[in-house]
């Protein structure tokens, strides 16, 4: 191929890329976006295996096989592990910068440039930190690790310093390029700062900071395509940073939460709220008792949560859905945005079970239609629907911004215990008296739910 060609290649990679983007983030268009994404990574890697600089493709082959070997298995994980899922890939992607870094480094010995070796010093610190980091981060998610943060007098301190010196050292290299020990200081710096960043973190703000390191891959991505004259690189990583930074923002907000408070406010170690403290009472309901309520309803609300994701209700819900409306019930979705464990993780099921996108409304929709509904419908949702976010100031959820189902005529939520969900918090609907506790996995008392309609219907 000639070098035209390839930059033709590449100047198509990058178009694909931003449309991707463009089209993952409305759900009707998202299909199109994974696809055109595949495409532009074709794209890339095909212009780069057609680089007259590449000699022999026997190295080349042998990580093609490692990458697919690894690869087959992590595409097969499934969808409730989407977060410890991209840790995984951030962290080979940074680790592969990294790697590049440091093989350009020692290939280039001291005569490197001062703008090459500046850019090969952040790509490598942002790479290496970036790897430990997100292993880190799918080891608490895996509950490999323990979810709880683990703080210490000075912690901040010890960090700062020891990221402070991976960049002092950075600095220095580029001034005097030529000392590897000191190359390699600086590298094991940022791998143990990668390590010592998560630590105080707790295993619930792990999403919001898989997608910070997302940023942080990208940059060091980026930082290589500078060193390496790749202006593909530079698009492609400049796209993953700020994509990354966009979706923590975007989930900080979900949350009311702060960035500092999210990588500093150690969330996750007060596991008890004042509701948790006292014994209270709560009313359950069959499924049969369930469906006459919802079948004589005029207005139903559906609230999913990562309970959904984890029965994998959908399908389910998507026939309920179907059975009331048939009974003349005005059946609507309500979507938080961090219900799940991933931004668009309640669209994304939904739409795998064909529910029509218009019945899907956003948090603040819901809300003004939830004073006159008539039965707010949980299932597999918890955090999301806790009113002590609005008002108990003692409780970590505060702040969040919540789907009001307390508004509602009645509340039924479908959960199999009185557990907490992901916060470590008590739900203090569950005992308000117009909540109806529905134990049950959500697919089977959904499937009960089915039934008992269609069979008050004959
Ligand atoms: P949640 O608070 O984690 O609650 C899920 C509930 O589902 C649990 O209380 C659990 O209760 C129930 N459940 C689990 N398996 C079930 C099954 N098979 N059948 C029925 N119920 C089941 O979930 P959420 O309300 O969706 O809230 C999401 C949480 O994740 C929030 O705290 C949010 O801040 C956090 N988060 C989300 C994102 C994101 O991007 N989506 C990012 C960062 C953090 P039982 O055990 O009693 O069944």
């Amino acid at each position: 191929m000639t070098p035209t060609l390839i930059q033709v290649a590449y100047i198509g990679a990058a178009a694909c890329f931003i449309l991707a983007l463009k089209w993952l983030s409305a759900v009707p268009s998202a299909r199109r976006g994974v696809l055109t994404g595949v495409l532009g990574m074709a794209l890339a890697v095909g212009g780069t295996l057609a680089r007259p600089e590449i000699e022999s493709y026997r190295w080349i082959a042998v990580a093609f096989v490692l990458g697919i070997a690894i690869g087959i298995p992590m595409a097969m994980m499934p969808m409730t592990a989407v977060p410890q899922r991209t840790a995984l890939s951030h962290a080979f992607g940074a680790l592969a910068a990294a790697l590049v870094g440091t093989a350009e480094y020692f290939l280039r010995g001291s005569g490197i440039d001062r703008f090459s070796m500046g850019a090969l010093a952040l790509e490598v610190v942002l790479g290496f930190l970036t790897f430990t980091a997100s292993l880190m981060a799918f080891g608490k998610l895996q509950e490999l690790l323990p979810q709880r943060p683990i703080t210490y007098k000075g912690q901040n301190l010890v960090n700062l310093g020891i990221l402070g010196g991976a960049m002092a050292l950075g600095v220095y290299l580029v001034v005097q390029p030529g000392s590897a020990a000191l190359f390699l200081t600086m590298a094991t710096l940022a791998l143990v700062f990668g390590v010592l960043l998560i630590i105080p973190i707790g295993g619930a703000d792990m999403p919001t900071v898989i997608s910070l390191l997302n940023s942080y891959a990208g940059l060091s991505a980026a930082a290589m395509g500078f060193m390496l004259n790749n202006k593909l690189l530079i698009i492609a990583g400049s796209l993953d940073g700020s994509s990354g930074l966009i979706l923590s923002i975007i989930m900080c907000k979900a949350m009311n939460r702060s960035f500092t408070n999210v990588l500093f406010g150690a969330f996750g170690q007060v596991q008890t709220s004042a509701a948790s403290t006292t014994q209270k009472g709560y009313r359950s309901a069959s499924a049969e008792e369930a469906a006459s309520i919802l079948a004589n309803a005029n207005s139903v609300m559906i609230v999913p949560g990562y309970g959904m994701a984890v029965a994998q209700a959908q399908h389910k819900v998507r026939e309920l859905y179907d059975v009331l409306g048939k009974h003349g019930v005005a059946v609507k979705f309500a979507i938080h945005p961090v219900a799940g464990r991933m931004p668009g993780h309640m669209n994304v099921l939904l739409a795998e079970a064909n529910i029509p996108y218009d019945a899907l409304l956003e948090m603040e929709e819901a809300n003004s239609e939830l004073v006159q509904t008539d039965v707010a419908l949980i299932i597999g949702a918890n955090d999301v629907t806790n009113p002590a976010a609005r008002h108990d100031k003692g409780s970590p959820i505060y702040g969040m911004p919540i789907i009001d189902v307390d508004k509602a005529r009645t509340v039924m939520v479908i959960k199999r215990s009185m557990n907490p969900g992901f916060a470590g918090v008590d739900n203090e609907l569950y005992y308000i008296d117009r909540t109806l506790m529905l134990f049950g996995d959500a697919k089977a008392f959904v499937t009960e739910l089915v039934k008992e309609v269609q069979a008050q219907a004959a």
